[in-house]
């Protein structure tokens, strides 16, 4: 694609613009310098000052072909039903020039508006805490962001059963996040780093003891500078890649090494039915978890095999059944809508077949496509361009899921999703789980071990957030220094 970004603005950054242009031209790259691309955006945005008052205009002209809409508009901080600030203007001025151009040339309005964000409950929340009500955020998302109302209604709903469960939390609470990126297979729409081929499994053993040492080392952090952890989550890849043995090794790991005794919530990501099995769901139990999920994504076995997923359906609803029987305090199953060759009828067949189970923690993601996952956006039966097949999912499953007696309790977005639709996690009262949102909202520190796993720090006051990354494959995590990030945290806790 070739975007051109004349900003004279003082404020936004090229990123800004690309994320901007995902909204209409999903899957797009930015490539400098000029090409024969069919997709073309250009982005002109000025400022100028009177009375001490900056003002911005933003002229906005998007192409496919020789087909091309243009958009103009002009703002200051004034314009807004809230006390905006100027970088805010300049965000406003160019979003809604652009959706004006997009709207024109491919006939549909994004349901966020031109937001870009991928937390966009944090936003609701962040405007209820500082004493606006319903209607003001309503349209502070719908005037100013021009969201679809019923995601902003969504977003305010969400917000406030968040602010709720989080209303004991204090500063000193903490999460424990622990990566095994090992798969069975790899999905076709995955871009996550994961190792599912033999010759790589053999590292496994090897990351183990790494990962062991990782936990010995991020338990005495947390003890040093007291934190209490409040919850644990065990996630992949596929943490039931694991065997038995090394299943229970590594429970043993945590439950010895932490003061799990504040402990809210302990998660076990177990994954794909395909490794997951009664002795090791009966470990995990033995060892405190009291939340599984287990994830068919459909339960349509052409729509399996077509995104790689080498499970069935059937394998799906008998460890469901086992999950049951060996009884945790939680359950929960993830769908995708919009998977490829997927339509509106089977997608809310794999919804009833996952309600009928007695799930009660049912997470809709949309599906994205990112750039490393190998299913491309051009391929003709994934991708319709306003996303219409994936937005009734979603919408008909937020619906269907309140009926069963499910809520919605957290969201997020993603860039490149079909439809640009988001993903929301409802539960039966008292069922949410605390982990999702203090991860999606950033509301506590969450530490991390394990390959591509991310360390995430958040200052006492909420204000400041720093991220440790950790080496993104496994060779290089095991070839990695021993101690990673930990004299940053401690200087991020002491200074
Ligand atoms: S199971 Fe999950 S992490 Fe593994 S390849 Fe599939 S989508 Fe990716």
């Amino acid at each position: 694609m070739v975007l051109n970004i004349d900003n004279q603005s003082g404020f936004l950054n090229d990123y800004h613009f690309q994320t901007l242009c995902l909204l209409y031209y999903p899957g797009e790259k930015f490539p400098p310098g000029e090409s024969d691309a069919v997709n073309r955006a250009s982005f002109k945005v000025l400022a100028e000052e009177n009375d001490g008052v900056k003002s911005f205009t933003a002229e906005v002209t998007l192409a496919v072909g020789n087909r091309r809409e243009s958009g103009f508009c002009r703002c200051d901080r004034r314009d807004f039903s809230f006390d905006a600030d100027d970088a805010f203007a300049a965000q406003a001025a160019v979003g809604k020039a652009f959706l004006q151009a997009g709207k024109r040339l491919f006939s549909f309005a994004p349901p966020w508006g031109y937001l870009t964000g991928l937390r966009p409950v944090k936003r609701a929340r962040y405007y209820l805490e500082r004493g606006f009500d319903d209607e003001a955020v309503l349209r502070l998302f719908t005037e100013d962001h021009e969201v679809a109302e019923d995601k902003a209604r969504l977003s305010i709903e969400i917000a406030k059963t968040e602010t709720e469960m989080l209303k004991h939390d204090s500063p000193k609470d903490c999460g424990l996040y622990v990566a095994i990126p090992f798969c069975p297979t790899r999905c076709e729409y995955c871009s996550f780093v994961s190792y599912s081929n033999q010759k790589l499994f053999k590292t496994l053993p090897d990351y183990l003891v790494r990962l062991d040492e990782d936990l010995r080392r991020t338990a005495a952090v947390i003890k040093e500078l007291g934190f209490n952890l409040k919850s644990v989550y065990i996630g992949g890849g596929t943490p039931s890649i694991l065997n038995d043995e090394q299943t229970a090794k590594l429970f043993n790991r945590i439950t010895e090494s932490f003061d799990l005794s504040k402990l809210k919530e302990f998660s076990y990501e177990s994954g794909r039915p395909d490794t997951t099995t009664k002795e090791k769901l009966e470990i995990a139990k033995s060892f405190g978890v009291d939340r599984v999920s287990i994830n068919p994504q459909s339960t349509n076995d052409t729509i399996l095999e077509r995104v790689g997923r080498k499970h069935t359906a059937k394998q799906f609803f008998e460890v469901a059944e086992i999950a049951k029987k060996v009884g945790f305090f939680s359950l929960n199953a993830d769908l995708i809508a919009g998977l490829p060759g997927d339509s509106y009828d089977g997608f809310m067949k794999s919804l009833e077949d996952v309600i009928g189970l007695g799930f009660d923690n049912i997470t809709v993601h949309t599906l994205s496509i990112k750039n490393a996952a190998p299913i491309r956006f051009d391929e003709a039966d994934i991708y319709d361009a306003a996303g219409d097949v994936a937005r009734s999912c979603v919408s008909a499953a937020g619906k269907r899921l309140r009926e069963a007696g499910l809520s919605p309790y957290y969201l997020y977005r993603q860039k490149n999703t079909i439809g640009n639709a988001e993903n929301t996690g409802f539960a039966i009262s008292g069922k949410e789980g605390y982990y999702n949102v203090i991860m999606m909202e950033e509301t506590s520190t969450v530490f991390a071990c394990g390959a591509s796993a991310i360390t995430k720090l958040v200052s006492p006051d909420g204000t400041v957030i720093d991220r440790i990354a950790f080496p993104k494959y496994p060779f290089e995590y095991l070839a990695a220094e021993q101690g990673i990030g930990e004299e940053r945290i401690r200087r991020f806790y002491k200074d």
